[in-house]
């Protein structure tokens, strides 16, 4: 790719008029210069509209980059950046995007280059420096002259916490998006943001009014892309949570849009929660039809990531029908796709708490009140036409910022279906999955410096959907409670302990060889099946499956053991439940 920028500006009037006759332009420099920004805002306006008029566009400016004053050679810089960032070209984006962000002299343009580079960066997975721009653009956030500017960064924002599952940011900025939105500004992207914050770690119960919220905001204002998004996300949750046949509705329902709009990330979810909501409904045949169809849009791997369902589907398909070789090929892919997320997010996790955002949500009500009233100052300061065109510009940039960010944060959602980083678990008190995920992880790491053995363990209560279904939710919360401590007084101080989803845990023994863990995990399945739940309900009792990984087959890496154990918890799920399996040579 060419590249133009301010300080190759040297050679600007040799180029001149080269540039201007493969324009077929005037002989004057001002004329050029007039039409070079006619030009820019042309490319601004079509980036996404029409995409190959951008591009000629784009050609078109490099040949004339001498006419270019340094003002607008950043802004064409940014659109290098910008058209990499969307063709994917990560690699050639994010240079041009880091030199804007870092180096343009207006702070609106850097406060835009930094955004797109955020999300760049997370998308490659470097999440290092997308949490150290991402402090940086919050301290940036009063000095944004232009409100939408600022409304682009916050929802830039927003979804970087949201796929680092950082609810309480993630919902600060979405609801400061709220704020900025202008009177008969729709509600739907803001609405669109709170929702994925609120839904961060992929759990928020589908009754949840946000579903609704954000989906009749975007119906009501045609960007059905973003209604397609949530109702994607509430079908996934209807189907999760024992509402298949309200989830396949909902599907049918959507599908003809999704089709239609030929996103392929969301062409690629309707197939795969289709294939979900089919086998959670007991239609093993539809089920892997439409997780096949999955597979078969995505030869390259590209969704790999949100691929856990897909497999999972198809393994358990395979079984049922006793295919045992499908079955252990689906399978091994679903057990990569989850280790491969495992470690993301703990990559995202280590990045975040490395990089120690302070964002006091305070922090940034004080910087927003600032922030206003500058706005406010420089509006008035501007000239009409200039801020016409700037809402102009803006206006679309949002739209297609904002295409790349669903991308991040479906992709991400997909990949990473992990608890919130606030620490503990709300209703057991115990660690919540990301941070069980990060102490394992340390825990490992020291026993793997001294040599010493360590286990993993992942346990899961046995249909407890049925206690839900049969008791209620109140009962059901009341025994997972009740598993929790009672594990509680079989560990010892050095064990960790988390929560990894709904009625599933994991727990690290350091200094713990095969046998002993065995005899643990035997010893608090025995003590489950003595403990009563509720007194109202004496006749219920719980049990629990256990899946155990050691040190000592599986080596250190946390990523290996939770597949590990994960498989010897499935096998012991197969073989009856309420038992423990151990993992065996080759997992
Ligand atoms: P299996 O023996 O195969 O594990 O069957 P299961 O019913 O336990 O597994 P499944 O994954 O189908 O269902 C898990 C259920 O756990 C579904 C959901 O309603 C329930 N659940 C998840 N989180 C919570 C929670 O926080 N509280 C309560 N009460 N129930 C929860
Ligand atoms: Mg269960
Ligand atoms: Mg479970």
């Amino acid at each position: 790719m060419a590249t133009v920028g301010p300080r190759g500006s040297g050679r600007r009037l040799g180029i001149c008029f080269a540039a201007m006759a493969a324009l077929g332009l005037g002989s004057t420099g001002a004329a050029a210069a007039g039409d070079a920004a006619a030009l820019l805002d042309q490319a601004y306006a079509l980036k996404t509209t029409d995409h190959s008029r951008f591009l000629q566009l784009l050609r078109q400016l490099h040949q004339s980059d001498v006419a270019l004053s340094p003002d607008q050679q950043w802004r064409l810089r940014y659109l290098d950046g910008w058209e990499g960032s969307f063709t994917g070209d990560y690699a050639a984006a994010q240079p041009l995007l880091r030199d804007v962000a870092d180096h343009a002299p207006d702070t609106d343009l850097q406060a835009l280059a930094a955004g797109t580079l955020l999300n760049t960066l997370a998308i490659s997975h470097h999440y290092q420096e997308a949490f150290e721009r991402a402090d940086k653009l919050v301290a940036n956030l009063p000095h944004i002259r232009d409100r939408k500017v600022t409304y682009v960064a916050l929802s830039q924002l927003s979804q970087l916490m949201a796929s680092a599952q950082q609810v309480e940011p993630a919902v600060s900025y979405a609801r400061q998006m709220q704020q900025l939105a202008e009177p008969g500004q729709s509600p739907c992207r803001p609405d669109v943001y709170l929702f994925d914050a609120l839904n961060a770690d992929g759990t928020l119960p589908p009754t949840a009014p946000i579903f609704r919220q954000a989906i009749d905001a975007c119906k009501a204002a045609g960007e059905l892309m973003f209604a397609d998004a949530v109702e994607l996300d509430l079908a996934r949750r209807l189907a999760e949570t024992g509402k298949p046949g309200a989830a396949l509705v909902l599907l049918e329902q959507i599908a003809p849009t999704i089709d239609a709009q030929g996103f392929q990330v969301h062409a690629y979810g309707l197939r795969s929660t289709l294939g979900f909501a089919y086998w959670k409904s007991g239609d093993a045949a539809k089920a892997k039809r439409w997780a096949l169809a999955a597979l078969a849009m995505d030869p390259k791997g590209n969704f790999d990531g949100m691929s856990e369902y897909v497999y999972k589907v198809l393994y358990e398909v395979a079984r049922q029908a006793g295919d045992d070789r499908a079955a252990l090929d689906y399978y091994r892919h679903y057990r990569d796709v989850k280790a491969r997320s495992v470690s993301d997010a703990q990559a995202i996790a280590m990045a975040y708490h490395s990089v120690q955002q302070q964002l006091s949500v305070h922090q940034l009500q004080v910087d927003a009140l600032g922030k206003q009233n500058g706005v406010l100052e420089l509006q008035q300061a501007l000239d009409q036409k200039q801020i016409e065109t700037t809402r102009l510009q803006l206006l679309l940039l949002t739209t297609v910022l904002a295409s790349v960010g669903i991308w991040l944060v479906r992709t991400k959602r997909s990949q990473l279906r992990f608890r919130r980083l606030a620490r503990r678990d709300g209703l057991t008190g115990i660690l919540n999955h990301q941070n069980f995920l990060g102490e394992a992880d340390a825990a490992l790491r020291q026993a793997d410096k001294s040599s010493r053995s360590a286990c993993l363990a992942l346990v899961d209560l046995d249909h407890f959907k049925q206690v839900n279904d049969t008791y209620g939710h109140a009962i059901g919360d009341a025994a997972i409670v009740r598993m929790v401590t009672l594990c509680q007084e079989h560990l010892r101080s050095s064990d960790i302990f988390g929560r990894l989803g709904g009625e599933e845990f994991g727990l690290l023994l350091p200094d713990c060889p095969l046998e002993q863990g065995l005899e643990l995990l035997d010893r608090i399945r025995l003590a489950l099946a003595d403990t009563p739940i509720d007194d109202r309900h004496p006749e219920l009792g719980i049990s629990a499956s256990f899946g155990l990984a050691s040190t000592g087959t599986g080596g250190y890496q946390l990523s290996e053991l939770m597949a590990q154990a994960d498989a010897a918890l499935y096998r012991a799920k197969r073989a009856g439940r309420n038992r423990v399996e151990a993992v065996t040579e080759g997992g």
